[in-house]
């Protein structure tokens, strides 16, 4: 039973699997850690050295609610050059999740839908029950590739929004650009808002990055530097879009997050201009040691992009195959947690190279049980 003064909306979501993994792994003493959603290179030293500058010169205090024009201005910038579309604003929110809550705060009545591709990253299920919505999901299974055909079949009078992640998370797949097309153009078509988070963009290994935004001007971006720049800690993301909705997200800012951390956004515009082709080789290599070595003896689609994979469990449930890896003292994540299905795992290959040979090699071991 929950606590009798908790709200209806606290039992929108369970988080209880994913944490039960990040428990598991506070009590081994050498996992095979294989579960981990950020990057295991630091942040660029450039980056460092800017935002310990911005400390020391006094720049602690709020930072301007819709971004400090250092980061803000270069960010709109390059946001122009991308599109010039005639009407796109832009906030620099608290991390991408800050975005995503603004964004479906500002647009999503009770009782209102939204679409989501399964497998979704979990936050968007969670946060649509938290805002009041209904998801209505999009099944891609089992290759993971969006069907515009499936997705018209899910509008109905109430849809209010498309939620889009290419890169995903958790299938590592990136949408091609005529999957992009159709949801953009769809959108366009009924009036829904298309929001598109943008998060992984840089990490695409096989193909350029495609952005909705590119066919439908109307498209909500969300995007950050948690993952770019290995800046998860600093709480830094930004949303761009029609002038409207920013405008009222930046409203919605001002009596939530307030701002997002005036340092880090010193250091963000550092950031922005930071060479990180190196590391996105350095992944790419990382997706092929992790899908070579495991590519014979399980189901799984080669991801293009983010870090993560999404094989098929080749035996039980997705959840009864990781917890017998988590007693090898591998940590993977059950891919129930992402999806209606428990068929399969997530595995991310942002670690160091032994760490994923190790992990390949109990893999390889589990798959013949
Ligand atoms: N969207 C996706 C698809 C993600 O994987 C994540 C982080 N795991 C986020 C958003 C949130 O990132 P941030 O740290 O910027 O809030």
């Amino acid at each position: 039973m929950p606590h009798r003064w908790l709200a209806q909306r606290t039992s929108c979501f369970d988080s209880s699997g994913i944490r039960r993994v990040f428990d598991l792994a506070s009590q081994m003493t050498d996992p095979i850690n294989l579960s981990i959603g950020q990057p295991d290179f630091d942040v660029p030293e450039r980056v460092q050295q800017a935002a310990i500058e911005a400390i020391r010169g006094g720049k602690n205090g709020y930072a301007l609610t819709q971004g400090m024009p250092v980061l803000r201005d270069k960010l709109l910038a390059r946001v122009a050059a991308e599109y010039d579309h005639a009407d796109r604003s832009l906030l620099v929110t608290s991390g991408t999740s800050g975005a995503l809550v603004l964004v479906l705060m500002t647009l999503v009545n009770p009782g209102d839908e939204v679409i989501i591709f399964d497998p979704y990253f979990v936050m968007y299920d969670a946060l649509v029950g938290l805002v009041g919505g209904r998801s209505v999901v999009v099944d891609t299974h089992p290759d993971f590739r969006i069907d515009p055909e499936r997705l018209r079949q899910a509008i109905t009078p109430r849809t209010k929004a498309i939620l889009l992640n290419s890169p995903s998370n958790p299938t590592g797949v990136v949408a091609t650009e005529a999957e992009i097309r159709a949801v953009a153009e769809i959108a366009a078509e009924h009036d829904i808002a298309l929001i598109s988070d943008e998060i992984y963009r840089l990490f695409c290994y096989d193909a350029p990055f495609v952005s909705p935004a590119r066919f439908n001007p109307q498209t909500l971006v969300i995007d950050g530097f948690s993952k770019t720049h290995a800046m998860t800690g600093w709480r830094v993301g930004f949303a761009h879009g029609p002038g409207a909705v920013i405008e009222e997200m930046t409203k919605l800012q001002q009596y939530t997050y307030v701002c997002a951390p005036q340092p880090a956004q010193w250091a963000a515009a550092v950031a922005i201009d930071v060479d990180m082709s190196g590391h996105i080789d350095a992944y790419r290599r990382k997706r092929d040691l992790l899908v070579g070595g495991i590519g014979d003896l399980y189901d799984v689609v080669t991801p293009s992009g983010a870090f993560y994979a999404f094989p098929r469990a080749p035996w039980g449930s997705g959840s009864e195959f990781v917890e017998a890896a988590i007693a090898r003292q591998l940590l993977i994540i059950p891919g129930n947690i992402f999806s209606r299905h428990d068929t399969h795992f997530r595995v991310s290959y942002a670690a160091a190279d032994e760490t994923i040979q190790r992990g390949v090699e109990v893999l390889r071991e589990l798959a013949k049980r």
